[in-house]
């Protein structure tokens, strides 16, 4: 048995194309333009990707964009007023700061600045603590593309094991909040986890985001589980290049597993596109419209 490839592309594609629909009938019919915010500072590279990636795809989408680039030395107190400034602006509905943010600046201060309302990465603990009690809340956009990619292969996921391997608040944590909310029966597990590959063989669904290439093992795997790869890890090539891998063993797992997500093709174009889909649903949510569409 091979498993069935869960192809991120083409279901990011799908979704930013029922998000720009949206977009344009909120245009439309309430003379609402969703606008986003991106906050990079410094000039890490893999960020500019990402933040330049955000750009280019919230304009497709029918928003409005706004980045505001600062310099790695900005100081504390001129990252907050900037938050401040774009939670005042009645044209941004989503604010995002880039993270990690450079040595010295107080990422969790920075996060607790940011309006809930507009908070499409969906880190305030307003936020968490929402999810956590499982009232509505602006989700984070990795576990949120998790469970769209899930239900791209299950229509439910009621009673099913689930691991979620890494406990961060950016995945692990939330995307426990948001199996549970499925009705899924969910272990969460760590590195201070005992027989990971034991609990790991229990399970419908498994769920890697540890940042360990390739740690799991096809033979952890109960045969036919749906395996969603979050991680995202840079190794060294022979030529002296990289490639990227997941945090599963693709090609051992592909045999034995259900379904797989590619490491790149999987979770990872799902990301931006969930952003897509928190800033359009926060700015339905703060002009008093109905929930969108999606
Ligand atoms: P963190 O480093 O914040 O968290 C890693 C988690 O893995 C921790 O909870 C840690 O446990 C756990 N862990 C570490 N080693 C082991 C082990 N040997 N066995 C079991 N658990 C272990 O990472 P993130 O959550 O931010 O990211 C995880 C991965 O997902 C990374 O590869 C990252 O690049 C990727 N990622 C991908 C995104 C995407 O868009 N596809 C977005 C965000 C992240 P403990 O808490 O005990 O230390």
């Amino acid at each position: 048995m091979t498993a069935e490839i869960i192809d991120g592309k083409v279901i990011a594609a799908e979704l930013r194309g029922r998000v720009a629909e949206e977009v344009a009938r909120v245009k439309r019919e309430h003379n609402l333009v969703p606008g986003l915010a991106v906050v990079l500072v410094g000039n890490d590279p893999a960020s500019e990707v990402y933040v330049r990636s955000k750009h280019t795809q919230t304009q497709a989408a029918g928003m409005a964009s706004f980045e505001h680039k600062l310099p790695a030395d900005v100081s504390q107190a001129d990252l907050l007023a900037l938050v401040a400034k774009l939670n005042r602006d009645p044209a941004v509905h989503g604010i995002l700061v880039q993270l990690p943010l450079p040595k010295g600046l107080n990422t969790e201060a920075v996060i607790n600045a940011i309006d809930p309302a507009k908070d499409v990465d969906g880190l305030h603990p307003n936020n968490a603590g929402r999810l956590a009690g499982g009232f509505e809340a602006l989700s984070p956009c990795t576990p949120l593309g998790c469970i769209i990619l899930t239900k791209s292969v299950h229509a439910s996921l009621e009673g099913m094991n689930a691991i979620v391997i890494g406990r961060s608040n950016l995945v692990g944590r939330p995307l426990v909040q948001l199996l549970l909310n499925e009705n899924a029966t969910v272990t969460i597990a760590h590195s201070r986890s005992r027989d990971l590959p034991g609990l790991v063989k229990k399970a419908d669904l498994v769920y890697a985001a540890v940042g360990k290439p390739e740690m799991v093992r096809g033979d952890w795997l109960k045969p036919g589980a749906t395996v969603i790869d979050i991680g995202i890890n840079r190794i060294p090539k022979e030529d002296g290049k990289t490639r990227l891998v997941g945090d599963v063993a693709y090609q051992e797992a592909h045999a034995v597993a259900g379904a797989i997500t590619p490491v790149p093709g999987g979770v990872g174009q799902m990301t931006v596109a969930c952003l897509l889909v928190n800033t359009l649903r926060a700015a339905c949510a703060i002009a008093g419209l109905p929930k969108p569409a999606v």
